[in-house]
């Protein structure tokens, strides 16, 4: 059975409280060997820790640019420490998830937006200093992303559910980032995503599931499904090869060679994947 890392799922999320070990067992079944689980705020630093090692997976520290609006400099000095702390823990393979959102209007008024890129860049600064790759959020922001990226190079990272340009896509990966491709690309729809997820090099892609978020169309339920009583899916790690399925199937290549590949990839952009745990 081939084998496979979940690059992105928030595994310590309240949407699984009630059956978080089921999940990863089921994941476990379904060959996804690692889960990368990344934190949004200083509030959740050693709660995704603890997860990662007691589930045998990784975790990223960071703050989501969702979570700027609350965050203050102390949590900066709290991720800080943190990752010194962390620095020889092979469970942490990243700093993440930051990035910036140009999509949700309460955070792109001029005041938020402004705390948005002041946390991105002092993030950057912070994965620079304790050179580690970065998880970065990306939502109508990859201009900007890629803005901060040249100011404060890093040792490169992930695009997290990638949605940007063919050209923003290449921008990413001549700066030593890989793509991450989840449940979007599974909507028949979706023509621009998947012609990136079909054309890019293989060696730029990563899967994610972005579990409890983003559900494969199999799980999805719509507006009017809603509006008669359909919970939306959840989505779960144990879907990745499903997800994965659709994208060999784009690329017309073998399930196997892409959990190959894509685990390979994973490692590249997260090293210390490598590492013994
Ligand atoms: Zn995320």
């Amino acid at each position: 059975m081939p084998s496979w890392i979940d690059t992105h799922c928030h595994l310590d999320a309240a949407e699984f409280d009630a059956d978080r070990s089921a999940v990863r067992e089921r994941a476990h079944q379904a060959g996804v060997a690692h889960c990368v689980i990344p934190a949004v705020a200083a509030a959740n630093f050693e709660t995704v820790r603890d997860l990662a090692h007691a589930q045998g997976d990784h975790y990223a520290l960071g703050i989501h640019p969702l979570y700027t609006p609350q965050a203050t400099p102390e949590h900066l000095d709290q991720l800080d420490a943190a990752l010194h702390a962390n620095r020889d823990d092979p469970h942490l393979v990243a700093v993440g998830e930051i990035g910036l959102d140009g999509f949700v209007p309460s955070l792109n008024t001029p005041e938020a937006w402004a705390q948005q890129r002041w946390f991105y860049q002092a993030q950057l600064e912070l994965a620079q200093r304790h050179q580690l790759p970065v998880i970065l959020h990306v939502r109508r922001s990859a201009d900007w992303l890629l803005q901060g990226l040249r100011k404060t190079r890093v040792t490169g990272g992930i695009a997290h559910a990638f949605n940007g340009s063919l050209q923003q896509a290449q921008t990413f990966i001549t700066m030593g980032f890989k793509l991450g491709f989840g449940g979007a690309l599974t909507y028949e729809r979706a023509l621009q995503l998947r012609r990136l997820a079909t054309e890019l090099p293989l060696s730029a892609l990563v899967l994610e599931t972005d579990a409890p978020d983003i559900p494969p169309h199999w799980l999805y339920a719509t507006a009017e499904q809603r509006a008669g009583g359909t919970a939306q899916g959840r989505n779960e790690p144990a879907e990745l090869p499903r997800i994965a399925q659709v994208l060999a199937a784009l690329r017309g290549m073998s399930l196997s060679e892409l959990a190959a590949v894509t685990t390979a990839n994973a490692r590249v952009a997260l090293p210390r994947l490598q590492w013994k745990t």
